[in-house]
C-alpha cells in the first residue's frame, strides 16, 4: 500500500483566512530541527531542565488485552511506569524527561506516530500529502478550524439539529450555521443540493458557503448514521460546489452491532480485526481522494474525556496552517497526558490491543443501547412518540407529536417544549431539548424532539429514567396512565 501513485490534495489558499495565512509559525520552535546535530550544545530554547521536575517516575494500573472490565481490571490488570529517565538509559523511547517538557504544536513524535499508523490502518487516505497533528480535542480543533477557513459574514452549513458548541463556537465570529435537512441518515444530499444551487448572496447576506461541518456517524444529537452512499452522495456535492468538509468523528468508534429488535438472539461480536474494521461505515477521508476533508478524530469517548488529547487529519496544507496556529496557543496536547495516553497505546496494548478495546467498546455500547430501546418499548405512550434505533454514538432521538398536545394550537413549539422539559425533571428525569441544538434560530422549525443518552448512567436507571418519561408525556397529553 503506497501513497506515490495516488493524487496530491488540492490548494486551500481560496479559502484560508488571512490570519491563518499570515501565521509564521513559532520561530523559536522551528529551531528545534538543529538539536538532532551531534554535539550541539543547546543555550538556545528555554526548556527548563527536567532536574526540576519534581516527578521521579508514574505508574498506572490498565487492563490487560482481553480482560478489560472493571472488576478484571482490579485483579488482572497490569501496572505500567514510566521513569524520569527511561530514554537515555534505553529502557523506553519516551520518558518523563521529554513529555513533561516544552514539544512542539503537533505533538510528540512518540504518540504521533502511533496515531498516524492507527489513521493509515483504519481509513488508507486516498492521496498522497495527507498529515495527522494533535489537538487538544476536537472542541478546540473545530475552533481553531473556524478560524482558519471562516471570515465574519460567512455562513457554515451543518446538519439542522448539531453539535451546539459548533454553533456557539462560530456566533461570536460573526459566522452563522444554516441549517441542512436531515432523515434518519443524517444529512440530506438534496437539501444541500438546493441551499447551495440557489443560493443569493443578496438575498442571504452571504458569500455561497464552501464549509460543511458534519458529524457522519451517530451525530450529536439525532444519533444518525450515514450509510456509505449518503458519504458519497455529500462528497460529490462537496466536489461540485467545491466544498471543504469538517468531519468531526468522536463516535466513530461507537458503531455498534445491528439492533436486532427486542426478545431476538444477539449479533455476536466481530470474529477478527479485520471482520471488525470491515464493518465499520468508511470514514470520507477514506475516500477523499481532493484533500477536502478535514477529519477529527479524538479519544474522549473512547478512552477518557479528560485525556483532552484528539487530532486532526487534512492535507499537508491545511494542517500546517492548524500546527503553526497550536504552535502559538494551545501547543500540543499535555505531555502528562500524552505520556500515559501512549504508555497504553503503544507500549502496552499496541494497535491490535487497542482495536480489541474497541470491540470491548462496541459490545457494551451496545447493551446499553438495547436496554433504551426495550425500556423505550415498554414506557413510552407510541402514540405521541416515535424513534429510529440508533445505530453508532451515546444519543437516542426522540420525536413528539406535539399537534397532539391538549395546548399545542395556543402555543408554539417551544412553549410546549419547555413546559414537557419541566414536567419530566418534575417526574424526576432529564432529557435535553431539541431546540437547544438548532443550527440556526432563523428557520422554521415544525417538529419536536428530545435527546436521551444511554452513556451516562447505568442499565437499571435507564430504564427507570425512560419510565419517568414515559410518565410524564402521559400526564402532559392527558394520556391515562
Ligand atoms: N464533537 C461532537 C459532535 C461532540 O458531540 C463532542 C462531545 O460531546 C465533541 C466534539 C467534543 O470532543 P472533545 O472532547 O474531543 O473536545
Amino acid at each position: 500500500y503506497s501513497y506515490e501513485d495516488k493524487p496530491k490534495a488540492k490548494r486551500w489558499d481560496h479559502r484560508i483566512t488571512p490570519e491563518a495565512l499570515n501565521r509564521k509559525g513559532n520561530s523559536l520552535k522551528e529551531a528545534a530541527k538543529y538539536l538532532g546535530k551531534s554535539g550541539l550544545i543547546s543555550l538556545g530554547g528555554g526548556l527548563p531542565s527536567s532536574e526540576y521536575f519534581p516527578f521521579d517516575s508514574l505508574s498506572l494500573k490498565v487492563p490487560s488485552v482481553g480482560h478489560f472490565t472493571e472488576p478484571e481490571t482490579q485483579t488482572s490488570g497490569v501496572i505500567l511506569t514510566a521513569g524520569k529517565h527511561d530514554l537515555v538509559q534505553d529502557k523506553s523511547i519516551f520518558d518523563i524527561a521529554t513529555a513533561f517538557n516544552y514539544g512542539q504544536g503537533t505533538g510528540s513524535a512518540q504518540l504521533l506516530r502511533w496515531i498516524v499508523e492507527h489513521t493509515e490502518m483504519v481509513h488508507r487516505p486516498q492521496y498522497q500529502d495527507w498529515k495527522c497533528t494533535m489537538s487538544i480535542g476536537s472542541t478546540s480543533a473545530l475552533d481553531m478550524a473556524f478560524r482558519m477557513l471562516t471570515r465574519p459574514g460567512d455562513v457554515i452549513l451543518s446538519e439542522e439539529y448539531t453539535f451546539s458548541a459548533a454553533v456557539e463556537t462560530a456566533r461570536p465570529m460573526g459566522v452563522r450555521v444554516a441549517g441542512v435537512s436531515v432523515d434518519e441518515e443524517g444529512l440530506l444530499p438534496s437539501s444541500l443540493n438546493d441551499i447551495l444551487s440557489t443560493w443569493d448572496e443578496k438575498i442571504r447576506g452571504a458569500r455561497k458557503p464552501f464549509l460543511l461541518y458534519t458529524v457522519p456517524t451517530g451525530q450529536n444529537p439525532t444519533g444518525a448514521t450515514q450509510s456509505l452512499e449518503r458519504r458519497k452522495a455529500i462528497y460529490a456535492l462537496a466536489q461540485k460546489h467545491d466544498l471543504i468538509i469538517i468531519e468531526d468523528e468522536p463516535y466513530y468508534f461507537l458503531q455498534m452491532q445491528p439492533y436486532t429488535g427486542p426478545n431476538t438472539p444477539d449479533v455476536p461480536p466481530p470474529a477478527s480485526h479485520a471482520e471488525f474494521l470491515q464493518s465499520l461505515v468508511p470514514s470520507y477521508l477514506s475516500f477523499d481522494t481532493d484533500g477536502r476533508v478535514m477529519r477529527l478524530d479524538s479519544f474522549s469517548k473512547v478512552l477518557a474525556p479528560g485525556s483532552r488529547i484528539g487530532w486532526v487529519t487534512a492535507s499537508e496544507q491545511l494542517v500546517s496552517c492548524y500546527q503553526k496556529h497550536a504552535d502559538v496557543s494551545t501547543q500540543g496536547p499535555s505531555g502528562i497526558s500524552q505520556l500515559v495516553v501512549w504508555k497504553l497505546l503503544d507500549e502496552h496494548w499496541g494497535h491490535e490491543g487497542y482495536l480489541d478495546w474497541l470491540i470491548h467498546i462496541r459490545m457494551a455500547y451496545t447493551q446499553r443501547r438495547d436496554i433504551i430501546l426495550a425500556a423505550c418499548e415498554k414506557y413510552l405512550p407510541k402514540s405521541i412518540v416515535s424513534w429510529k434505533p440508533p445505530m453508532a454514538g451515546m444519543f437516542h432521538w426522540l420525536k413528539i407529536e406535539y399537534k397532539k398536545h391538549p395546548q399545542a394550537s395556543s402555543k408554539t413549539i417551544e412553549e410546549l417544549e419547555e413546559q414537557i422539559f419541566l414536567k419530566v425533571i418534575d417526574h424526576g428525569a432529564m432529557i435535553m431539548r431539541g431546540s437547544w441544538f438548532y443550527a440556526s434560530h432563523e428557520e422554521e422549525h415544525d417538529a419536536l424532539f428530545f435527546r436521551a443518552t444511554y452513556a451516562a448512567a447505568p442499565g437499571e436507571k435507564i430504564e427507570e429514567a425512560i419510565r419517568r418519561v414515559g410518565e410524564a408525556l402521559r400526564g402532559e397529553f392527558g394520556l391515562e396512565q
